[in-house]
């Protein structure tokens, strides 16, 4: 390893891949089409919001001080909709408007009664009580003109999306998703649909690494799964550098005799760390080939999951400075045993049940790193640091799937 980092914490990890971060592209997109996006600048508002005073409620709009007691009748001298149309009607004393939802304040008038609260006659109203000052929506009142109300980095979730349209954009800048290339490798993987023969597996990891690509706001680009020779992995890595921002590799980098990922990217490529003190999944490594940054995941399938989570989910999220997707840790009472390490962080699969005293977390039976099955059926992962007790009863930091 040449005096590079090996078997280094999580945290330790982390910091050196972030060190070479994916390069960055920004577009302008129509925002029906930004869901999941990053945000590549501020957001100002056009607008202030709401634009102008407008009643929240269906109703009447007539003066707070109008009467001295209730129930009191006034004139009715126009209705008010939410049109945009701004013929406006002035509220005199002794006057209400019949007013709808968002629609605009009428001049004079300065509180509103609901229709609920009303005896509507003809030509006149009976307001049964007074009326209500803060059924009155004040101009600005969510957002003033100018203010930043979105910032850069941040992941448009529906709501926010809606809210760039609120402050007057059609487009938003937002960040490209960036290209990742997934090169499964393993002379005895065949992909689902063909024959297998005696000592072949299907090939899973490209799939299931494919959609935590899409997870995380990017664009998974699988290519064939490569044969355990540095002829095949190199032309493999070469082919995905023309066209990839980053390199996400399955298998090949333990100690086996055909592990070549970590071969090859020792002898011809660049490896800044290799294994890391995490619970499955121990192998990974980061470097760079022919310039762009690679991860080199475990070829066992949970384990190829967990350091995606672990590893490549918080590098990209820290490449983009972005708040999504939101990582969830839950605070879980241990409801069977889990063996913790001393050096290892251990990251066993449970399934959490809500309850009265908080929430649980059960263990499956089968938790081996090839077990697929233990994953799919998992909603979070153990935190456990290294040293820390994984007794039933004890109170420990879940990661939610
Ligand atoms: P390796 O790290 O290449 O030694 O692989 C470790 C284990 O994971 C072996 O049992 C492989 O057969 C299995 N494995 C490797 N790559 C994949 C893959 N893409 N899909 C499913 N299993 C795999
Ligand atoms: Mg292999």
């Amino acid at each position: 390893m040449d005096g590079r980092p090996y078997f280094i914490t999580v945290d330790e990890a982390r910091a050196i891949c972030q060190q070479t971060p994916p390069p960055l592209r920004t577009e302008h997109r129509p925002i029906e089409m930004c869901t999941g996006r990053v945000l590549a600048e501020d957001l100002k508002s056009m607008v202030n919001d709401p634009p102008f005073d407008n009643s929240a409620m269906d109703g009447f709009a007539c003066r707070f001080d109008e009467a001295a007691s209730y129930p009191c009748t006034l004139t009715v001298v126009g209705l008010q909709a939410a049109s945009g149309d701004n013929e406006l009607v002035e509220v005199g004393p002794g006057e209400a408007v019949r007013i709808m939802t968002g629609a605009p304040m009428p001049p004079g008038a300065d509180a509103i009664l609901p229709i609920e609260r009303c005896d509507v006659g003809d030509g006149t109203v009976v307001l049964l009580e007074p009326p209500k000052p803060h059924f009155v929506r004040k101009l600005g009142e969510n957002l003033k003109q100018g203010t930043i109300a979105l910032t850069k980095g941040q992941r448009l979730t529906p709501a926010r999306i809606g809210l760039c349209a609120t402050m007057g954009y059609a487009s938003v800048p937002v960040f490209q998703r960036l290209n990742i290339a997934i090169v499964s490798t393993g002379d005895e993987l065949k992909s689902p649909g063909e024959a297998l023969a005696h000592g072949e597996i299907y090939e899973s990891n490209s799939y299931g690494l494919a959609g935590l690509v899409e997870w995380a706001g990017h664009t998974p680009v699988r290519f064939p799964s490569v044969a355990d020779t540095m002829d095949a992995l190199r032309d493999a890595l070469n082919e995905a550098t023309k066209t990839c921002d980053l390199i996400l590799t399955s298998g090949g980098v333990s100690m086996g005799e055909f592990d070549y990922v970590r071969r090859i990217m020792e002898e011809e490529g660049d490896v800044h760390f290799w294994r890391m003190k995490i619970r499955p999944g121990s192998p990974p490594l980061f470097g760079v080939w022919n310039g762009t940054p690679l991860f080199g995941l475990p070829g066992n399938p949970v384990s190829s999951h967990v350091v995606f989570r672990m590893l490549v989910a918080p590098y990209l999220r820290h490449a983009l400075g972005t708040d999504g997707p939101k990582e969830w840790t839950v605070r879980a009472r241990l409801c069977d045993p889990v063996k913790s390490t001393n050096d290892c962080m251990t990251l066993r699969r449970v399934t959490l049940t809500s309850t009265e005293e908080g929430m649980m977390a059960h263990q499956p039976r089968h938790q081996g790193s090839g077990n697929l099955e233990s994953l799919a059926s998992a909603s979070g992962l153990t935190l456990l640091q290294p040293g820390q007790s994984g007794e039933v009863g004890a109170w420990i930091d879940v990661l939610v799937l």
